[in-house]
C-alpha cells in the first residue's frame, strides 16, 4: 500500500488531472491518492465567504466562476456519455454552497465552523471529479469521504486529529473494501458532532500523511509543481536545487521554516512510522525528487536547505527591573500562550535585561495588549518597558543535521550577510543545533536567502550585480570586455558577472527579473528601452533593488556621480571608480569613504585613477600590506603631456601639437586640465595618501609652464594664448635640447621623516633616467621604499586610452568578488 498526494497545481484544471491519472495508473500496488482542491479554488471560496459577510454581492460572481471551472473541468475530462452524473453533481453542490453564502449574506457573519463548511467544497468537488474521471478510464476507484474518516476537536480552521479513532475507521473502512485504487479529498475532517472541520492551509499533505500512517503505508508520494524539497524557496532562489535526501527532522524544521512545499505536521505522523515520503514533480515525474527518511546521510553539503518566514513582528521587553528576579520570562510567555500567539523565535541577552521574541505580525497588536497589561505595575513603576513591537521584519533558516558537527557555520552565516549589508536583528540557535535563525529587515529577505545560498550551497558561483555609469567609450569598451570574459569568469573564478544597470548622461536601463541586459546589443537597448537618466533614481534603484554583490561601477568624470557612493557604500554596495574626483577631494572626504567602506564591508576601488589600468595604486597596497615603508614616488603619470612634449620640437606651434592630442583624445575637454598640471597633481595626491600621508591638493605645489594668460577665457581663448607665448614654448624645450635633454611632466612624493612633499612640474630629463624613454601614451611610477631603497620598483606602461582604462576598471569589479 502506498499513499499519493497531488497538491492544486497538480490537479488545476483538466490538461494537468490527466497527468495525475497517468501517474496514478502507472502505479500497480494498492493505493490511497489524496488530492487538494483545484489550484487557486481555497482561497476564492475564503474570498466567497468573507464578501458574503461584508453584504457585498459579488460573492455569487465568484462562486459562479468556481462552478464553471469545475463544470469546464469536468467537460472536458469526462466523454459525453459520463459527464451528465457528474455535472448534476457539482451543480447540485453549488447550489448548496450558495445557500451557505446566503445565509452569511443575510447572518452578516463568517464563523470559522461556517468558513470551514464553505473550504471544505473545494477538496469535495476536486476529489469526485477526479474519481469520476477515473472511472471514465475504467478504473476500479473508491471515492472516501475524509470527513468520516479523519476525526477532530472543533478547534475549526486548525483542527487536531484524534489519531486513535482516526487510524481505527481507516483501517476498518479500507479492510471492508476490497478496491486497489482509493480517493479522498485532503485537508477536511470533522469533530465529534460531525461538523466539518479542516486541518489548516496545505493540510492535504497532512491528510495525506494521515492515511499513509493508519496504513502503515510503504511509502508516502508528495506530488506537487517542483523536483522535490529544494535547498531554498526556487521563486526567490533560480539556483536552488532539489535536496536528494533529507531526514525527517531536517525536513520537519525546512518546513516549519518557511519551505510550504510540504505543510509541517505532515512529517510527524509518517515519520513515527518510519515512512519513507517522497516529493515529486507531476510535471517531471522522472526527475528524482527528494525523499524524506531517517537516513540523514545526504554527501557534500554541510547545510540541507534555507528557508524563512515572512510578516514577523519583533517583540522587545526590557528594563532594568528585570535583572537577576526571576519569572519574567516565565510571566512573558504565559501571557502570549494565554492569548493563543504562537512564538516563532526567542532570545534573551546575557545581561538579563531585554528578551526579544518573534511572532507574526498579525498577532503583533494582540501581543503589545497582553504583555503590557501583564506587567502593568512594573512599567508604571519604570522597572520595565512598554512592549517594544517592530514589524515588517522576516526570519530566515539555515537547517541542516550536519552542522552541529561543522564549527564555523554560523560564522560563515553572519558575515555573509554582514558583507552583504544586511543587519541582523537578533538570532537563535536551536539546541539541536540542527537550525539556525536569525531576523533580518523584510527589506532584505530575498538577498538575504540568495547570499547565504551562494554562501553554502554555489561551490559553482557567485553572482556579481554590476550598475554602470557611464556607458561611453571606456565604458562601452568595458561592456564588450564583460561579454567577452563571462564564460571564462564563471568557469574559472565561479563568477556570474551580471550587469544590471547602465546609464549615460541621456538615459538609464536595468535588467528587470525575466530581462537582463543583453550586452551584444546594450546601445540599442539603452536607447530604445532606457528612461531618462536622473541620478538620484538611478541610485535609489540600486538601493531597492538591493541585490547581492552589488557595485556601482563610475566611468564618468562627473561630480555628482562622485557625490553618490557616500550613500550607496553606507548601504554595503561596492564602489569602482574611473572618476578621480571622490580621491582627490579633501582628504577628510576621501577618508571617510575609506571608512565607510570599511565599516559596511564594501570596497571603495580606484585603481585606474592613476595610471589607467597599470597596476599602480595595487602595487603601492601591496608594498605597504606587506610592512614596506615608501620613501619616495617618481612618476610621470599624465598621457597627455607625455604626448605633447614627445611631439614637441620647436619646429611647429606647440599650440598646434595640443590641439592634436586634443583631437586624438588624449586630452581633458578643457585641455588646460591636464597642460596645467590639475590631472597630475590629483593623481600624486592620491598616491601620497595610499601611501599612507595626509595630504590635499593645496599641499603640492606646482610647478607650472603654461604663462598665466593661457589661464584665462575659453578653450579658444587658450589656443590663441598659446600661439601668441611661442616663443616661451620654444625657449622650454631649447633650454632642454641645449643640455641633450627631453622634457617630462613630473610628479614627486617624498616621504622623508624630516620632509614629506609633493610636487609637480616640468623637468629636463637626461639620457640615463628612467623617464627618458617614454614614448607615447606611456606613463612611468617608481617607488623608492625601505626594501627598494636605490633600485626602485618599477611600473610602467601605456597610462591612457579605453581599452586599458576599462581592463583597469574590470580589474577592480573582479577584486570585488573576490574578498
Ligand atoms: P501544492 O499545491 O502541490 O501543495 P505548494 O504550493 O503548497 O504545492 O508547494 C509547492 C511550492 O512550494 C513550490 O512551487 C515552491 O514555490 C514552494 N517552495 C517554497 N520553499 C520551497 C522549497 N524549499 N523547496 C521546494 N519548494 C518550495
Ligand atoms: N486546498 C487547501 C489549501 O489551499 C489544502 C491544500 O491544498 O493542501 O490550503
Ligand atoms: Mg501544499
Amino acid at each position: 500500500m502506498k499513499v499519493l498526494k497531488f497538491g492544486g497545481s497538480s490537479v488545476a484544471n483538466a490538461e494537468n488531472i490527466q497527468k495525475v491519472a497517468a501517474i496514478v495508473m502507472s502505479n500497480n500496488e494498492q493505493q490511497v491518492v489524496v488530492v487538494s482542491a483545484l489550484g487557486g479554488v481555497t482561497d476564492a471560496l475564503i474570498k466567497a465567504g468573507t464578501l458574503a459577510e461584508q453584504t457585498d454581492e459579488s460573492y455569487k460572481d465568484v462562486l459562479k466562476e468556481l462552478e464553471k471551472k469545475h463544470l469546464d473541468a469536468a467537460r472536458a475530462l469526462l466523454p459525453v456519455t459520463h459527464q451528465s452524473s457528474c455535472l448534476s453533481m457539482i451543480k447540485q453542490q453549488f447550489n448548496e454552497l450558495e445557500e451557505i453564502c446566503n445565509s452569511v449574506f443575510y447572518l452578516k457573519e463568517l464563523s470559522l465552523r461556517t468558513k470551514d463548511r464553505i473550504i471544505s467544497f473545494g477538496e469535495l468537488l476536486s476529489s469526485k471529479i477526479i474519481t469520476a474521471f477515473l472511472q471514465s478510464k475504467h478504473v476500479d476507484v473508491e471515492w472516501l469521504d475524509s470527513r468520516k474518516l479523519i476525526k477532530t476537536n472543533s478547534h475549526f480552521g486548525f483542527a487536531a486529529v484524534n489519531f486513535e479513532l482516526t487510524n481505527q475507521l481507516i483501517t476498518t473502512t479500507i479492510q471492508a473494501l476490497d478496491k486497489n485504487i482509493f480517493l479522498a479529498p485532503g485537508f477536511i475532517s470533522s469533530d465529534s458532532n460531525n461538523n466539518t472541520t479542516t486541518l489548516g492551509r496545505g493540510g492535504s499533505d497532512y491528510t495525506a500523511a494521515i492515511y499513509a500512517s493508519a496504513l502503515n503505508a510503504a511509502s508516502l508520494e508528495i506530488w506537487t509543481d517542483v523536483s522535490g524539497m529544494m535547498t531554498a524557496d526556487p521563486r526567490w532562489v533560480p539556483n536552488a536545487k532539489p535536496i536528494e535526501r533529507i531526514s525527517y527532522q531536517e525536513a520537519m524544521e525546512l518546513s516549519h521554516f518557511g519551505a510550504k512545499v510540504v505543510y509541517p505536521p505532515t512529517i510527524q505522523p509518517v515519520r513515527q512510522k518510519n515512512i519513507p515520503t517522497w516529493v515529486k514533480n507531476t510535471f517531471a515525474p522522472n526527475d528524482a525528487g527528494t525523499v524524506i527518511d531517517s537516513v540523514a546521510t545526504h554527501d557534500g553539503d554541510i547545510v540541507t536547505g534555507i528557508s524563512s518566514i515572512n510578516a514577523i513582528a519583533v517583540l522587545s521587553l526590557e528594563g532594568s527591573g528585570m535583572i537577576g528576579i526571576p519569572g519574567f520570562s516565565k510571566r512573558l510567555f504565559e501571557a502570549l500562550a494565554n492569548a493563543n500567539i504562537n512564538v516563532v523565535l526567542i532570545t534573551q541577552s546575557s545581561s538579563e535585561h531585554s528578551i526579544c521574541v518573534a511572532v507574526n505580525t498579525s498577532d503583533a497588536i494582540k501581543a503589545k495588549e497582553v504583555v503590557d497589561s501583564t506587567f502593568e505595575i512594573e512599567i508604571a513603576q519604570a522597572k520595565v518597558e512598554p512592549l517594544k513591537v517592530e514589524t515588517e521584519h522576516s526570519v530566515i533558516a539555515l537547517v541542516g543535521d550536519k552542522m552541529k558537527s561543522h564549527p564555523g557555520i554560523s560564522g560563515r552565516m553572519f558575515d555573509a550577510l554582514g558583507r552583504n549589508g544586511i543587519n541582523v536583528r537578533a538570532i537563535a540557535q536551536g539546541s539541536s543545533e540542527r537550525n539556525i535563525s536569525a531576523v533580518i529587515a523584510h527589506a532584505d529577505i530575498k538577498k538575504a536567502v540568495n547570499v547565504l545560498h551562494e554562501a553554502f550551497f554555489e561551490n559553482v558561483y557567485k553572482q556579481l550585480n554590476i550598475f554602470i555609469i557611464g556607458v561611453g567609450n571606456v565604458g562601452g569598451k568595458l561592456l564588450g570586455q564583460i561579454l567577452q570574459q563571462q564564460t571564462f569568469l564563471q568557469e574559472h573564478l565561479n563568477l556570474q558577472v551580471r550587469v544590471t544597470g547602465i546609464a549615460n548622461s541621456r538615459k538609464m536601463l536595468f535588467a528587470d527579473n525575466g530581462h537582463d541586459i543583453d550586452l551584444k546589443q546594450w546601445k540599442e537597448e539603452l536607447n530604445e528601452q532606457g528612461e531618462p537618466m536622473q541620478l538620484t533614481k538611478f541610485v535609489d534603484t540600486i538601493i531597492q533593488k538591493n541585490f547581492r554583490n552589488s557595485v556601482l561601477v563610475d566611468v564618468t568624470a562627473n561630480e555628482d556621480v562622485a557625490k553618490v557612493y557616500e550613500q550607496l557604500l553606507s548601504k554595503a554596495v561596492s564602489v569602482v571608480a574611473c572618476n578621480k574626483i571622490a580621491a582627490s577631494a579633501p582628504y577628510t572626504h576621501y577618508s571617510e569613504l575609506k571608512s565607510l567602506a570599511k565599516e559596511y564591508n564594501a570596497l571603495f576601488l580606484f585603481e585606474t585613477n592613476v595610471g589607467a589600468g597599470l597596476p599602480v595604486i595595487g602595487t603601492l597596497n601591496d608594498l605597504r600590506r606587506s610592512g614596506d615603508v615608501v620613501t619616495k614616488i617618481q612618476a610621470v603619470l599624465s598621457g597627455t603631456l607625455n604626448f605633447v612634449f614627445n611631439n614637441y620640437d620647436a619646429t611647429r606651434p606647440f599650440a598646434e601639437v595640443v590641439k592634436q592630442a586634443q583631437d586624438e583624445g588624449y586630452t581633458e575637454p578643457d585641455p588646460r586640465l591636464d597642460l596645467g598640471g590639475t590631472d597630475v597633481m590629483r593623481k600624486i595626491l592620491i598616491l601620497a595618501r595610499e601611501a599612507g600621508e595626509i595630504l590635499e591638493m593645496e599641499d603640492i605645489t606646482n610647478n607650472g609652464f603654461l604663462p598665466k594668460e593661457c589661464f584665462e577665457g575659453s578653450v579658444d581663448d587658450f589656443y590663441k594664448a598659446m600661439l601668441k607665448h611661442e616663443d616661451h614654448f620654444k625657449k622650454l624645450y631649447n633650454e632642454a635640447a641645449a643640455k641633450n635633454c627631453k622634457l617630462k611632466f613630473v610628479a614627486e612624493f617624498m616621504n622623508a621623516p624630516e620632509s614629506k612633499s609633493a610636487n609637480v612640474g616640468l623637468k629636463h630629463i637626461p639620457a640615463d633616467s628612467d623617464f627618458y624613454h617614454l614614448y607615447g601614451k606611456d606613463n612611468i611610477v617608481l617607488f623608492y621604499t625601505q626594501r627598494y631603497p636605490e633600485q626602485p620598483l618599477v611600473v610602467k606602461g601605456a597610462g591612457a586610452g579605453a581599452d586599458v582604462t576599462a581592463s583597469g576598471v574590470f580589474a577592480d569589479i573582479i577584486r570585488v568578488a573576490r574578498v
